[in-house]
């Protein structure tokens, strides 16, 4: 029998369900039909047999029935009668499934019972799907041949169960778990929102559903999807304001809650929409706010329906599943785009960021060259935007940044991109120029403008210059790339012209780039040939007389120009980062000739070194110095590195907590050109810093000018109250000498004890 089943399962290729529904009800169909069968056997008690059997069958919840060769009831049992409408069994008796179903239903129920008449073969566990008026039922039936007692097939015992409920929560979990997929896919949101309404439509008869989003300003209401509505009725609602009386999914939105209106004609909510709605003939309207994760409204979920009346708990229970569903979709499209947005722009600013620029640049340029056009491309560096960030804070320098962000595009048309590269470093695009320079520098200067106006911040009032380095396509560059780096040599221009300036790139530009590089290239190869050499400059305590360190001061021999001074190469290597690999030979070079001269017998000195910017940026720079330090041999206390003011100023917290780490490992440390820069007073007093020079510009004017007479005796009051030592740099003349030691300086450096000098003419200072 199990045999024969299987390959009846796979013969007649209904869809079977293999759970206990079907075993149970397969056994149940068997007992029947032999119940059945002996019913009409001659011999059989027929009065005990009928009750017995009918007591059993009307207890039963499932359909069970028998049906003569033309499908008539020859019998039902309770359930059946009562399911297609009768309330006593002698009532459906002699009737066909065409007296009772559709057309439709009763050809598939009748097609089904001629072919176990015609093969003899029982069918089990068929699905069946019966739409009874508006409801959907699906039933899985049996159905066996019943025969007489010589075994003549005289019509059919079915036995069906229903099984709406478990068909319906299958068919909503696939549904759920496609629409998941298909959020996690990325499907557009519109086309989500039709697959979701779709299904609970599907689940719910002659209900239409509908999702409207809150607008961005949270006031009005967007049609998302409603496949089922009328068009012309989603058109009249699409954008309709929230409010207390604002039909179901207006109020649901308003009131953060569902919104049950059982008719439309009559609920006061609708009082105001009633004329557009009334022409359609929805009745009820169901709403449910759609949230996010924390709560906040993003839309509605409605459903609809041509009749009145309320929700079943069924209907409800959809609902809040659609709402939730699509909450889920909103938000993780809102997250996409949200990334999408920061992988392209500044967080700070919000202007678009360079690889946004990146990706533009190309298309920009190929329309201009398709429309005979011009593409302005200006690089834009904010002035003195550190010494701001600096003194005011960096909340303060964000504020600033943010205004100019918003001053530059007030400036420029849509169609144009302001960019944010870095600190305070812009990239202006203007397309679609007309080809005259004019033009585009009269834009660019409406920009310098309108970043030179005056503003409030932290309380203060100041006004910000910037300089521009500018190019145009297709003047100044075929490329991308060629444009942004004359353009950046037209930057290099505008802030040797003195900064809060305009420079166009031009040929010179072009010449002075190419010099650059080759420069550049020049320099690298001279550190390859060691054409380096340190000179040393003695320095003098004025209480004793004695030298007691000396300053490496880095040379360049050139093959051609001979010396070179640092002044002519130092700055291209800070700009080209050539200065890091410089800077180690430096220390390297100092820290080799102090051991040696101490390893000769001279008595121990100090050796100063200076320090580059870009080298304390170098992330293992410490640990750098203190490898050094052990190759050389050298010990730390006679090594002091001497940092600038300004370079401090450019990160002060990054700048202090280096210079803590270097003061850890022993190294002293100074600060060169003091008076230059900008130090913070309070800062200073953080700085683990022994010795301040003051620069070269103070002292060469003393003791004839007032001013730096001034200045330097306060500098030196200035380290003795920080319990710094102090020493003058560019001491020349006796004068200043005395004018230095009567102020209370501790220490000199100076062509008046000596001019930097090599190596081994030091060594007779020394002595
Ligand atoms: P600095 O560190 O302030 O060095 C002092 C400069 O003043 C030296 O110029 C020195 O020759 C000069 N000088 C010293 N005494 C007198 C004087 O009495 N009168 C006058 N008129 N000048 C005097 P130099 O050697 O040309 O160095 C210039 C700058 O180059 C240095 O200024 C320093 O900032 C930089 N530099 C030199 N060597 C290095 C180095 O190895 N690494 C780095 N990063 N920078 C260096
Ligand atoms: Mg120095
Ligand atoms: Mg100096």
């Amino acid at each position: 029998m199990t045999r024969n089943m299987n390959r009846r399962r796979s013969d007649n290729g209904a869809k079977i369900s293999s759970n206990d529904d079907t075993r149970s009800l397969i056994e149940a169909s068997q007992r029947l039909a032999a119940e059945v069968s002996r019913m009409f056997a001659p011999e059989t008690d027929i009065v005990d047999r009928h009750y017995w059997i009918e007591a059993m069958m009307n207890h039963i919840p499932d359909y069970i029935y028998a049906k003569d060769l033309q499908g008539r009831f020859l019998i039902a049992n309770q359930a059946t009668v009562t399911e297609n409408g009768f309330r006593h069994m002698h009532e459906i008796v002699g009737k066909s499934d065409h007296d009772i179903h559709s057309p439709e239903n009763a050809r598939l129920f009748q097609a089904a019972e001629r072919r176990v008449i015609e093969t003899g073969e029982p069918m089990f566990g068929i699905e069946e799907r019966n739409v009874l008026s508006t409801q959907e039922r699906w039933l899985m039936t049996s159905k066996l041949p019943l025969r007489d007692k010589r075994g003549k097939t005289i019509g059919i015992v079915g036995v069906s169960r229903d099984i709406t409920d478990r068909k319906r929560s299958e068919r909503l979990l696939l549904g759920q778990a496609r629409l998941l997929e298909m959020i996690a896919k990325g499907t557009p949101l519109a086309e989500f929102f039709k697959e979701l309404i779709l299904m609970i439509e599907a689940q719910l008869p002659g209900i239409i559903g509908s999702v409207l989003l809150l607008s961005e300003d949270r006031r009005h209401l967007l049609t998302g999807a409603a496949p089922g509505l009328d068009d012309a009725y989603c058109a009249a609602i699409h954008g309709a304001a929230i409010g207390p009386k604002a039909g179901s999914c207006g109020t649901a939105a308003f009131r953060g809650e569902p919104v049950i209106v059982t008719d439309i004609l009559a609920d006061p909510l609708w009082e105001d929409h009633r004329a557009l709605v009334e022409p359609f003939g929805y009745r009820s309207c169901w709403s449910t706010p759609i949230r996010s994760y924390h709560g906040e409204v993003l839309g509605t979920f409605a459903l609809y329906s041509r009749t009145v009346g309320s929700p079943t708990a069924d209907q409800n229970e959809l609902t809040s599943m659609a709402a939730h569903l699509a909450g889920i979709a909103i938000e993780q499209r809102r997250s996409e785009e949200r990334i999408q947005f920061m992988a392209h722009h500044d967080a700070l600013t919000g202007l678009p960021n360079r690889v946004l620029f990146d990706e533009r640049i190309a298309a920009a340029l190929k329309q201009a060259r398709l429309a005979g056009q011009w593409v302005a491309l200006a690089f834009l560096d904010l002035d003195n935007f550190k010494l701001i960030n600096d003194s005011l804070g960096h909340s303060a320098g964000d504020e600033l940044l943010r205004i100019m962000a918003a001053r530059m595009l007030a400036c420029v048309r849509k169609s144009d991109m302001v960019v944010r590269v870095g600190g305070d470093e812009f990239i202006i695009l203007l397309n679609r120029l007309p080809p005259d320079s004019d033009i585009v520098l009269s834009r660019l200067e409406d920009i310098r403008e309108a970043i030179g106006a005056p503003l409030t911040l932290s309380g203060r009032s100041l006004q910000v210059s910037c300089s521009m380095g500018v190019v145009c396509y297709p003047d100044h560059g075929e490329t991308a790339g060629e444009l942004l780096a004359n353009a950046d040599s037209a930057m290099y221009g505008a802030k040797e012209m003195g900064r809060n300036n305009l420079q166009l790139f031009n040929s010179e530009m072009a010449a002075g780039a190419r010099e650059k590089l080759l420069r550049h290239a020049e320099l690298r190869d001279a550190l390859a040939r060691n054409e380096f050499v340190l000179h040393y400059q003695p320095q003098m305590s004025l209480k004793t007389g004695r030298i007691f360190a000396a300053e490496s001061l880095i040379r360049w021999q050139h093959p051609q120009r001979g010396l070179v001074p640092p002044g002519d190469f130092i700055p291209l290597a800070e700009e080209t980062g050539l200065i890091v690999p410089i800077g180690d030979w430096v220390l390297n070079a100092a820290c080799r000739q102090n051991k040696a001269w101490q390893d000769a017998g001279l008595p121990p000195i100090v050796i100063s070194v200076n320090v580059s910017a870009r080298q304390l940026r170098e992330r293992n720079w410490v640990a750098r110095v203190a490898e050094v330090l052990e190759e050389s041999g050298l010990e730390a206390r006679y090594l002091e590195l001497e940092l600038t003011e300004s370079l401090i100023m450019q990160d002060v917290t990054m700048a202090i907590a280096t210079m803590h780490e270097l003061a850890a490992l022993g190294v002293k440390l100074a600060i060169d050109d003091f008076g230059t820069g900008y130090s913070s007073l309070s800062a200073l007093k953080s700085f683990p810093v022994e010795r301040l020079k003051i620069d070269r510009s103070f002292v060469q004017d003393i003791p004839g000018n007032a001013d730096d007479r001034a200045i330097t005796a306060a500098i030196i009051s200035l380290a003795q109250k920080l319990q710094m030592q102090v020493i003058a740099e560019g001491v020349e003349t006796q004068e200043q000498v005395d004018f230095l030691a009567a102020s209370g300086c501790d220490d000199i450096q100076g062509y008046f004890v000596s001019r930097p000098v090599a190596a081994a003419a030091l060594v007779n200072l020394l002595v």
